[in-house]
């Protein structure tokens, strides 16, 4: 009986001294999902561990791997890139990914429109799996939610979003929080731009029916807390997910950079993924 060699894909991380870049790094390192290896580490010029072994930077064994800050010196040789930088980095680099041809798997968020194209722009040539909260609990939370809001749609149930981060946190509202609201919005029949309301402040008026409130809480160490609210006039139904530590995301990563293989050019989402 002949064993299947199965394929070693070679993974580059960007924004590797991040807290997100660490935590993949050392689920990488440390084998959490087998068939993919550490290939590059990738940071700005000022990063600290520069020129240090990336998996003793982020808490494990040696990979045998420097964190670097030259994203062209290692990713043509690779298969993906795993990116948790910021919006800036993520954008900045689609058009050379693309010509690199390697998958992406996008975990940054806050990306405006015009940065959204570029990403976009490169989903035409490469894979691209990209999502606001990698983990598996949410994104079925999002399929419960959007099932939850066709069902309640038009009998008076408000629908509001809490989000809870750690104080380091640099966009708000969260990645999850959109992606928890833009479930409700479909589930409703809206376009989420069109309804969504960041905060409210001063003589806001009567709440209008067709409005998704979006709330950034930040403070200490929150990992990642998010509640949607159905709020009836009798009722009310909160859908809470709690991270309970960055893993989660991590090797949502990995198993979206597995996925990957084989796939022909396209924006996925972790829906895709993890087939939710
Ligand atoms: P973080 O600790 O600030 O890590 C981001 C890292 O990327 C930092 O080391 C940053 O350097 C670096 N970076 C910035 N610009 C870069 C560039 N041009 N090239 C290379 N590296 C660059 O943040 P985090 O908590 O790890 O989160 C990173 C991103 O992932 C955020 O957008 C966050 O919202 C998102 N996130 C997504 C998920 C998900 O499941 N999708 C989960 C958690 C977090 P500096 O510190 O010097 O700027």
């Amino acid at each position: 009986m002949g064993s299947e060699q199965q394929s070693i894909k070679r993974v580059v991380v960007l924004g590797a001294a991040g807290r997100m870049g660490r935590a993949i790094i050392r689920s990488l390192v440390e084998e959490k999902v087998p068939g993919l290896e550490l290939a590059g580490a990738v940071d700005l010029w000022d990063a600290s561990g520069l020129g240090e072994d990336a998996g003793v930077v982020s808490g494990t064994r040696a990979a045998g791997v420097s964190m670097g800050s030259d994203l062209a010196a290692v990713t043509p040789d690779a298969e993906v890139v795993i990116d948790f930088s910021s919006h800036v980095a993520t954008s900045g680099n689609a058009e050379r990914i693309a010509e690199w041809g390697c998958g992406w798997v996008i975990g940054t968020t806050g990306l405006n429109d015009e940065e959204m194209d570029a990403v976009r722009a490169a989903a035409h040539k490469v894979p691209v799996v990209m999502a606001g909260n990698m983990s598996l609990g949410i994104n079925l939370l999002c399929t419960l939610i959007e099932a939850g809001a066709k069902a309640l749609r038009g009998r008076g149930y408000d629908v509001e979003v809490v989000e809870r981060h750690h104080r380091r946190k640099k966009d708000a509202p969260s990645g999850t929080a959109l992606m928890l609201a833009r479930s409700a919005a479909e589930g409703c029949g809206w376009d989420l731009d069109q309804v969504r309301r960041d905060g409210r402040s001063g003589h806001t008026g009567e709440r209008p029916d067709k409005e998704i409130g979006i709330h950034a809480v930040r403070g200490g160490g929150i990992v990642g807390e998010h509640t949607l609210t159905f709020a009836g006039e009798g009722e009310v139904l909160e859908f809470t997910h709690r991270a309970l530590s960055r893993e989660t995301f991590a090797l949502g990563a990995l198993q979206a950079a597995k996925w990957l293989e084989g796939r022909d050019p396209g924006l996925y989402s972790m829906r895709d993924v993890l087939g939710v």
